[in-house]
């Protein structure tokens, strides 16, 4: 096993794995560089859960693995408009969204460098997934969360046993209270983290294998911080690289019309002001890795699509018709499944219901 190394994503100067840097001395961002092993046989054989792709891990030791059995979640075929697509159940993880992917390799690697205390920032499942995982590895945690946070967000991260820092301001004066605190400490950040993007890229493996190690045709996700399109699309390229596939599926990025700063810088159209929407969850005005996610959606011959508030209520009502509760924030990328589908039609299409109804 190896950790690959960090490379900074500005100048390209390289930074030890084994160290414990999170962005760079110079506060660019990091990305880590790690050539996965896929032994399929194997991974056939192993318990349904993400460490089956245990060799393209970026985690040494055995021991330092945080880990309750989550992942392999079913893909199930459902119809929408009188197609099928398939849905990846991400609602079923232990905190409720698939949060946990990113949290449970990032907590891993915490524990793998001795640190025994993180801070984070969160609308809301980031801080779910990170203060559970930061519970099981018996490191503290402090979550910084804007005052607007739905009170039983709050209530299942104090639940962990986090404490809650509550900011009166926006998400962006959230996040930046939370680098203010990551001077003094370990930054366990969804969007800023590299290690995070090693756990949600494991989306891609099972989707693929579910699929017979097959590439869908489409993929249609959120887009907030891009925490699952970054991730998907390190995936799906690990998977090229090592001869598995051939091809990436094409990404089509969801988003709030009331907030959707990377619809405008992908299709250089002014941005409107931002107005509040209920997919909280992707509400986000200024993504970190904007540039990434932008190049990652191109690449792939994808694009952004916005959609309206009705269209996510509406959503979120036929999902529960269908006997599925998911929290309005997965309804926008159904909304945008129902969107793209009246357009396109697609030989194969996965999606996601991304966060559980049970906690909004
Ligand atoms: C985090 C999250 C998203 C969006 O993910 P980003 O990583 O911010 O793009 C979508 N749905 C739910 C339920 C989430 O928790």
């Amino acid at each position: 096993m190896h950790e690959g190394i960090l490379r900074n994503t500005r100048t390209g100067a390289a930074l030890l794995a084994s160290e414990p840097h999170f962005i760079s001395p110079e506060g660019d961002l990091l990305d880590l560089e790690f050539e996965p092993f896929f032994d399929l046989n194997a991974i056939a054989r192993r318990k349904p859960n993400l460490w089956r792709y245990r060799e393209a891990l970026p985690i040494i030791l055995d021991e330092n693995i945080v880990s309750v059995n989550e992942g392999f979640t079913p893909l199930l075929p459902l119809n929408f408009l009188g197609n099928q697509v398939w849905v990846k159940q991400e609602q079923l993880f232990s905190t409720g969204s698939y949060k946990d992917r990113g949290a449970s390799v990032l907590m891993s690697k915490i524990k793998s460098l001795g640190i025994k205390h993180v801070v984070q920032d969160s609308s809301g499942n980031a801080g779910c997934a990170i203060a559970a995982y930061a519970a099981m590895a018996g490191i503290s945690c402090e979550i910084y969360v804007p005052a607007t946070t739905s009170s039983s967000k709050i209530r299942q991260i104090e639940a962990y046993g986090a404490q809650i820092r509550l900011i009166e301001g926006s998400r962006e004066q959230t996040a930046e209270a939370a680098r203010v605190a990551s001077k003094s400490s370990y930054y366990a950040s969804h969007s800023v983290n590299p290690y995070f993007f090693q756990g949600t890229k494991t989306f891609a493996y099972e989707i693929c294998e579910q699929m017979g190690w097959k590439v869908p045709e489409t993929l249609v996700l959120p887009a907030g911080n891009g925490t699952l399109i970054l991730g998907s699309w390190i995936g799906f390229n690990d998977l090229m690289r090592a001869g598995i596939t051939d091809r990436l599926p094409t990404i089509i990025a969801i988003q709030a019309e009331s907030c959707c700063p990377l619809v405008h810088a992908f299709d250089q159209t002014p941005m409107p002001d931002v107005t509040t929407t209920i997919a909280k969850g992707i509400a986000i005005e200024n993504p970190v890795r904007a540039a990434q996610i932008l190049e990652a959606v191109r690449s792939t011959h994808g694009f952004f699509m916005p959609v309206t508030e009705s269209e996510i209520m509406e959503s979120h009502r036929e999902c529960g018709l269908h006997g599925f509760y998911i929290e309005p924030t997965a309804a926008a990328t159904i909304a945008g499944v129902k969107k793209y589908l009246n357009n396109y039609a697609p030989a194969s299409l996965v999606t996601l219901f991304s966060g559980h109804g049970l906690k909004k």
